[in-house]
């Protein structure tokens, strides 16, 4: 059964985040005008739900003037008109009408309110090539605008087109680019609706703990929006979490059941509530399957299905009955209804091989094409993937007869793998990074890595070369790893004295440079002196050892690296010739 859940996620994700948009929306534009007709005013009172009455009693006593005054207005009015009514064809061919007519007019707020209907029918019925090109089109006029919020919202729609071609890689992609857009304006119904996104992807990969951690996540973020904000936020990403929970056998059935009957009830007492209850039911009945609960399973499912056909569905598209009968077919099948399953599964087969789906198939696969075409984004998938996805997008018609879920969902986890590498391959090259410019022994950078900084030194800079006196010996008399350690509590004398904001390599076995940037040749002179005097005066545990060291130090001036370090090599030589344990400058 958790096989399926996945792809029925997909269904519950999109409602979701319909209605997400949909609020997002209304509550962030200030109404402009003494206007009632102002679109953002609409916009703000039929999203709030209390309003939607009033909003189209007022539209059926000024139709004729409106009509004439204000066409796209009209068609957007009467599109809301036949949502409410459920006839969703004619809502759409209403703000196709209103889209059309507000580009011509130039009336950009209208257009915006006109997609963001057409987006949220598109959505319902997974019609990935038209938010495709709703996407397409809303960034352009977000470009046009210069409006981010605008531009959020088009990230998401495309996110949500490359969801129904099963591109997940193009998915994170564009929810991430919405995310760091979201933290830049501090929008955090955005930064919710990516933690709820993200959630319902992991959650169809299965990773269940993962999910909840996000949804978890995005209801602290909601915690922080005023109520109005972001209700349907709320409401869907709580149900997400409800959904997740019952996929954990240490929950209690009834307790998560019953909010979920709350979150039903309260849904119910709302205007316009068709979709919204058709998901909550598709969700309630999943966390029955969970829970073994077939009978009321089909209960919810049967509640989903009438649903469905109380709407009069937009022609050509996938029709979410057939969503519905799948998952209500299971439930009577594992109820022991067997006549009813069958016969379910035998209707759903029909609609599966309805040629209209198929030859869909090939048009959401043009689109997105041609939408990479047009550059908007340069990396784009390329034709491969693309006829891999449109396989995939048969492969998930398919899925409704049961088949290759499993197939699927290993697909889809064959992709969190990738990530997860990914995210290791990147910690990886950073860890080589680091060991690419150190010295394992005394964690100083190597000889490479302190070059190249010479290298890029202004003049102004200190150049300091540090040997250490009669080292053969101590390695001859106490051996190699002895040598060692003496090498390593050098350096730590060293460390003492060199500020942080100065940069120390082992040149060699016992040769390290040291390059002050901003000391002047005095205070340089001064640190190496202070070091020499620390190393002379170190106490070890062998009876009568001494070590010490000679340095030579110059400023850097004209010099190049090799310039200076060739300087203070010969500058070292004339310190050992002239009796060690001292330091020679010029
Ligand atoms: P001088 O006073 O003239 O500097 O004499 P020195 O003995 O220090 O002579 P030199 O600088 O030529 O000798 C460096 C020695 O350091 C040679 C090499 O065997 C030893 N050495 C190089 N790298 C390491 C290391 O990583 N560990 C240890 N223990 N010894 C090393
Ligand atoms: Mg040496
Ligand atoms: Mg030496």
């Amino acid at each position: 059964m958790k096989k399926n859940a996945g792809k029925w996620q997909q269904t519950i994700t999109r409602i979701a985040l319909i209605l997400f948009f949909m609020l997002v929306f209304s509550g962030e534009h200030h109404v402009a005008g003494e206007n009632a007709w102002d679109i953002k005013k609409i916009e703000k009172r039929i999203f709030t739900d209390s309003e939607y009455k009033e909003v189209l009693e007022a539209f059926e006593n000024e139709k004729e003037t409106i009509q004439s005054d204000n066409p796209s207005l009209y068609f957007y009015l009467s599109g809301v008109n036949y949502l409410v009514q459920n006839d969703f064809h004619e809502a759409y061919l209403s703000f196709e009408e209103a889209l059309a007519s507000s580009y011509e007019a130039g009336q950009s707020e209208m257009e915006f309110a006109a997609l963001k209907q057409l987006v949220m029918l598109s959505d319902f019925y997974a019609d990935s090539g038209k938010l495709i090109e709703y996407g397409a089109r809303l960034i352009d006029l977000a470009e046009d605008q210069d409006d981010a919020e605008m531009k959020m919202y088009a990230y998401n729609v495309i996110a949500l087109s490359f969801y129904y071609v099963a591109n997940d890689e193009k998915v994170v992609e564009y929810l991430e680019h919405m995310f760091s857009l979201a933290r830049e304006e501090d929008n955090l119904a955005y930064e919710a609706i990516y933690q709820t996104m993200m959630g319902q992807i992991l959650y169809s990969y299965q990773d269940i703990e993962s999910a909840i951690e996000l949804y978890e996540e995005a209801e602290r973020v909601l915690q922080m929006t005023e109520e109005n904000d972001a209700g349907d936020l709320k409401l869907f990403n709580r149900a997400s979490h409800l959904l997740a929970k019952s996929n954990l056998t240490e929950q209690e059935p009834e307790a998560l059941l019953k909010e979920m009957e709350q979150l039903i009830i309260k849904t119910e007492g709302q205007y316009n509530n068709t979709v919204k209850l058709w998901v909550l039911y598709l969700m309630k009945g999943q966390m029955e399957e969970h829970f073994h609960f077939y009978d009321a399973a089909v209960t919810s499912f049967e509640k989903s299905k009438e649903l469905t056909q109380k709407i009069k569905h937009i022609e050509d598209t996938i029709n979410p009955l057939r969503h519905v009968s799948v998952l209500l077919a299971r439930a009577y099948y594992n109820n022991g209804d067997f006549q009813e399953a069958a016969d379910l599964y035998i209707s759903v087969a029909e609609m599966d091989e309805d040629p209209a789906n198929l030859m869909k198939v090939d048009e959401d696969a043009s689109k997105i094409r041609s939408f990479t075409e047009r550059g908007l984004t340069d990396e784009i998938s390329s034709l491969t993937t693309l006829q891999e996805a449109q396989e995939r997008v048969v492969l998930q018609q398919r899925i409704m007869l049961g088949t290759f879920v499993l197939g699927i969902f290993l697909l889809s986890r064959a992709y969190i793998l990738k990530r997860k590498e990914h995210l290791k391959v990147n910690e990886l090259k950073d860890k080589l990074y680091v060991q690419s410019i150190t010295d394992s022994l005394t964690g100083l950078y190597n000889r490479k890595q302190i070059f190249k900084i010479l290298n890029t030194k202004k003049q102004d800079c200190t150049v300091a070369l540090i040997d250490i006196d009669n080292f053969k010996t101590i390695n001859d008399t106490l051996g190699y790893l002895a040598g060692d350690e003496v090498i390593k509590r050098v350096v730590q004398t060293i460390r003492q004295s060199v500020p942080e904001s100065d940069d120390i390599g082992r040149y060699g076995g016992e040769e390290f440079l040291i390059i002050f940037s901003d000391k002047t040749f005095e205070e340089a002179l001064a640190i190496i002196e202070e070091i020499r005097k620390n190393t002379e005066a170190l106490a070890w545990e062998v009876e009568g050892m001494q070590t010490t060291l000679s340095a030579g130090v110059s400023p850097k001036g004209e010099a190049t690296a090799e310039e200076v370090f060739s300087k203070v090599d010969k500058l070292v030589h004339e310190a050992k010739r002239t009796g060690k344990n001292k330091i020679v400058f010029k």
